[in-house]
């Protein structure tokens, strides 16, 4: 399927409508303010050229980093760690590695570019001048993310010298580097390891039902609260409710909360997503940021990991390596190996695949109701009683001893062909 560089008839295509990342780069370069971003039925935006404005330079088209590629590094450093500031490391999704970042270019009264919750609680990229704003771009924001005016505002304050960090996915990231032209000095880049961006309108349907459900004008929302644990992706919806002024939190979690659970079942990832070409060690950006999962903590280490947090880190650039001798004094870090982070990280060695339920999840989107919906895809976990265990109690010698137990018991049931024996629990 091709994206047709027009909103009329004419056979004029910037890239394969199924590797369009969304980026803007298109849009950005044109001159002629020619193309616009519309949502294709999934609620992902694609871009869309207006035949009369259009001159046909061929700009979009070169720009676009499917057609055109953006050169990669490849990883100098690898790190897991997090910040020294508690605060810090509580309000981020992992270890706190992007404020980290992001703190030493505001002190150098810079500009920082990343993906906030607008007042309509729909993520969208902005740039923030003060520490005092980090909030709004800390914590991950499992769905796609409008670049709006970022990639504009960014080059513009590039060219004045002043110093730019630009967070994003890599896929906006080699956008901004495709649309920018050029290498600036004063420009540095992070991206995330990317499973893939979740579409916005599944989001809009979930904040209803969400609201609806808990009687709540929701007020915010957090992607990986760290309330309870790190390592299981608790989505916290806060508010008031509907006739009071009663505050009420909802938290869900990937064993129960139905966008977490659809998010990492992949129904609803962006199409590009499932060839991204960025899911590897080949990094586009100066840094790249993700969750360091299965940290082993070393003797004498505190084992509040599993709640509070770990990053990965990866200094891909020389200009990286440069800047993080001084960031490294804000964080608790250990060096490791890029085949430790592969082992921690499937998407850095491949794409999640399109799972074989994805045409259907869309088709009966069309057809059914968002509870339907949640219970024919989102619907909850049961989980054997190792994982029960696992998922419920702290990280404590008791716990490694039940985990053990239950494995081998479930793990000799299996052998005799009995699993049928082993029960399921409702988180
Ligand atoms: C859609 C998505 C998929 C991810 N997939 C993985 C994965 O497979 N494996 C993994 O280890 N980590 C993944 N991450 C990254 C991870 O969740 C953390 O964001 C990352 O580890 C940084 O955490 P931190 O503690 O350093 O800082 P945080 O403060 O948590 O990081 C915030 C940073 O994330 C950026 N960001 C947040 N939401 C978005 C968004 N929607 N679009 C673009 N940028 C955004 C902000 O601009 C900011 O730079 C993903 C993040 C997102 C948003
Ligand atoms: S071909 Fe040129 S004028 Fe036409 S949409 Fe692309 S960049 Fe704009
Ligand atoms: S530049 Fe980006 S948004 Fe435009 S067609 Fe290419 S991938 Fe899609
Ligand atoms: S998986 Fe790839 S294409 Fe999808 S959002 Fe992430 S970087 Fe972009």
């Amino acid at each position: 399927m091709l994206t047709e560089l027009n909103n009329h008839k004419t056979s004029f295509f910037i890239c394969p409508e199924d590797s369009c990342t969304g980026c803007t780069a298109c849009m950005n370069v044109c001159s002629h303010a020619a193309i616009s971003f519309i949502p294709d039925e999934e609620g992902f935006l694609h871009p869309s050229v207006d035949k009369g404005r259009c001159v046909n330079c061929g700009l979009c088209k070169s720009v676009c980093p499917v057609n055109t590629p953006v050169s990669r590094y490849l990883p100098e450093e690898v790190y897991s760690g997090w910040s020294n500031d508690g605060q810090v490391r509580l309000c981020s999704s992992s270890g706190g590695a992007f404020s980290a970042i992001a703190i030493s270019i505001l002190n150098q009264r810079g500009i920082v570019f990343g993906c906030t919750l607008n007042a309509d609680l729909e993520a969208v990229h902005v740039g923030i001048e003060r520490v005092e704003d980090l909030y709004r771009l800390q914590g991950s924001k499992y769905v796609q993310s409008r670049v709006e005016d970022s990639y504009k505002l960014a080059k513009q304050n590039l060219k004045t010298g002043r110093k730019v960090l630009f967070s994003g996915t890599p896929c906006q990231i080699a956008g901004l580097r495709s649309y920018l032209h050029k290498n600036y000095d004063n420009l540095c880049t992070v991206d995330i390891i990317c499973h893939g961006v979740p579409s916005p309108k599944i989001f809009n349907d979930y904040k209803r039902h969400i609201a609806k459900k808990k009687r709540l004008r929701i007020e915010n929302i957090q992607f990986r609260c760290k309330k309870y644990s790190w390592i299981f992706f608790s989505m916290s919806v806060n508010g008031y409710t509907e006739k009071g002024s009663a505050r009420v939190e909802y938290i869900g979690n990937y064993y129960n909360d139905p966008y977490i659970r659809g998010f990492l079942r992949d129904n609803f990832l962006r199409p590009s997503c499932y060839s991204c070409q960025y899911c590897n060690i080949r990094r586009c950006s100066d840094f790249t940021i993700a969750d360091w999962w299965g940290y082993q903590a070393e003797p004498g280490e505190l084992s509040d990991f599993e709640k509070k947090g770990v990053s990965l880190i990866m200094c891909n650039s020389a200009k990286a390596v440069d800047m993080f001798t001084e960031i490294k004094q804000s964080m608790v870090l250990r060096q490791r190996t890029i085949e430790e982070a592969k082992r921690t990280n499937l998407s850095l060695s491949r794409p999640f695949a399109k799972p074989c339920t994805r045409d259907l999840f869309w088709k009966d989107y069309k057809t059914l109701s968002f509870d339907t919906m949640v219970s024919k895809y989102m619907y909850p976990e049961r989980l054997t009683p190792s994982v029960y265990i696992w998922a419920k109690l702290p990280n404590t010698k008791i716990r490694r001893f039940l985990i053990t137990f239950f494995v081998r018991c479930e793990n000799l049931l299996r052998k005799l062909k009995c699993s049928f024996l082993i029960p399921h629990i409702h988180y």
